[in-house]
């Protein structure tokens, strides 16, 4: 039976030096996917809200406390930010689930991986060593890494409070300040960050976290002349503005952007394995996640009876509101908005009209709120609308090759390069396709290992920098180099 949670508050406010602020321009309403009711309203930042934000943390990194902390102490407030998430994790989850629309067992998932990255990142904080550099008798030189300064942040409401997350743990570690811009569609377990930061007793501008719709706050913020570094993850169109208003500032960013990401199935594959992995691949977060397994290309010995099985196990799964009516259920979620449910069952509909073959799903479910079927579409040729463009749903396209270059070929046939995968129990041949797959992480025999600890960004149209790792330290700070002569 559905519980009936309720919000701890009805109009959530941004946070702006250290304190709880409105906006200027007309609130936010802010809606449950799984119900399409209005839970809450969200203060809604004007340019000018922007503004005051980046002035904060420009105060907050000049007058010099934050960035010139024992990093070992500024990894610890930054560490003890993440244990404050897992705290109040059953409180975050349940306002994941209502304005994410996400099952109560994904939403504890994002919160706990939300909470790993202050973890793993404020451990990291004290690492930061430069290197000394030989250069004679007459001299010492060696390089610090030193913080940008006011780093920017625009998040996408996929996984709001973990893409937050995983960019401003870096760059509070590494002794940055932070404004954060936060998805308009579901903006409200973000500010759990600002409670955090509050919490942990973070220097007032240190992070400022508003919400506000892109065109406005998004744009303001990136366009900012004061802002020295800046990190989007989103859209390609949205990346491309960003990165054309960062390059007018001459300031450097890092995009995460979209994917069409394939799993490579060959003949020898471990097909029960398979169909796991391709439940989590593409249902999770119903599909809504840019390195889904969109694309399943099988060589065509096995293709019938991936179709079957991957179908069979789709038709299974349950779909429902994310407020719990189990610990486990239901398997997948809404769609964030109703636009996106629409866009992906147009898709669907389109590919049909292609010569596609419907195997599972295909439209929505007719109950108040956006959901669609978990989805499966057989017999997809490399020109159809669905084998190149991100649908961003519960849809994944079967696509069939017979020799291992076409199944290369087929993989990197698109603009964009997340991720791949191969299945096979050739380890010979599942190197070689790790080799020639265009796309910055593979997996192989597996679909989304490691975690924080990996280094993750795309090939081609789906951006460039890293994030998570040890590379995404390497976003936040530059490097100085200071020589020394030595006089007698
Ligand atoms: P989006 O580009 O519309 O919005 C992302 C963020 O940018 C939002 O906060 C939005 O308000 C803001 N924004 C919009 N227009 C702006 C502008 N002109 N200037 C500044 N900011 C602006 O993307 P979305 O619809 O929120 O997310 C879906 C897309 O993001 C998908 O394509 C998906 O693949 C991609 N994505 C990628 C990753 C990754 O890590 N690579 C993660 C999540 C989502």
């Amino acid at each position: 039976m559905t519980e009936q949670w309720t919000l701890p508050r009805e109009h959530w406010l941004n946070f702006v030096d250290g304190a709880w602020v409105d906006g200027q321009a007309s609130p936010v309403p802010v809606s449950d996917p799984g119900t399409d009711q209005v839970i809450a309203t969200q203060a809604c930042a004007s340019a000018e809200d922007v503004d005051l934000a980046v002035q904060a943390a420009k105060r907050c990194h000049q007058q010099g406390e934050f960035r010139h902390m024992v990093p070992v102490e500024r990894g610890r407030l930054v560490q003890r930010m993440g244990q404050y998430l897992l705290d109040n994790l059953d409180e975050i989850a349940q306002v994941l689930c209502l304005d994410a629309g996400k099952p109560y067992w994904e939403a504890k998932l994002e919160v706990e991986s939300a909470a790993r990255y202050f973890e793993y990142y404020g451990n990291q904080a004290e690492t930061m060593e430069g290197r000394s550099i030989p250069l004679g008798g007459q001299y010492y030189d060696f390089t610090v890494y030193e913080p940008y300064g006011v780093t920017a942040h625009i998040i996408p409401w996929n996984y709001p409070l973990e893409m937050t997350a995983r960019s401003v743990s870096a760059a509070l570690a590494t002794g940055n300040t932070c404004v954060v811009k936060t998805p308009e569609l579901d903006p409200l377990s973000v500010g759990y960050l600002a409670r955090a930061a509050e919490h942990v007793g973070l220097p007032a501008g240190a992070l400022n976290i508003l919400c506000g719709y892109g065109k406005e706050a998004g744009a303001a913020l990136s366009a900012h002349p004061d802002i020295n570094q800046l990190v989007f993850t989103g859209s390609v169109p949205t990346g491309i503005a960003i990165a054309e208003a960062a390059a007018r500032n001459v300031v450097p960013c890092v995009l995460e952007l979209g994917g069409k990401s394939a799993a490579l199935v060959f003949d020898d594959a471990n097909i029960d394995a398979l169909v796991e992995d391709v439940r989590w691949g593409i249902f999770f977060n119903a599909g809504q996640v840019c390195s889904a397994m969109s694309r399943l290309i099988v060589h065509e010995s096995v293709y019938d009876q991936v179709v079957t099985r991957v179908a069979d196990m789709a038709s299974r799964l349950s779909v429902g509101e994310g407020r719990r009516f189990s610990e486990f259920g239901p398997n997948m979620g809404a769609m964030i908005s109703r636009q996106q449910r629409d866009k992906a069952e147009a898709m669907c509909t389109l590919a049909e009209e292609q010569g596609a073959r419907i195997a599972a799903g295909g439209q929505r479910i007719e109950q108040a709120g956006y959901f669609l079927a978990p989805t499966v579409v057989a017999e997809v040729t490399p020109d159809m609308e669905i084998a190149r463009d991100e649908v961003f749903g519960p849809v994944v396209a079967v696509l069939k090759f017979s020799t291992e270059e076409e199944a290369i070929a087929l993989a990197n046939g698109t603009d964009y390069g997340l991720v791949g995968g191969v299945y096979s129990a050739d380890v010979n041949r599942a190197m070689r396709v790790a080799r020639d797959l265009r796309a910055g992480q593979i997996f192989v025999n597996e679909w989304y290992a490691g975690g924080v600890e990996t280094p993750f960004g795309g090939y081609g149209k789906s951006g460039y920098g890293r994030e998570k790792g040890r590379e995404a330290l390497l976003n936040y700070v530059q490097t100085k180099n200071i020589g020394i002569a030595i006089k007698q």
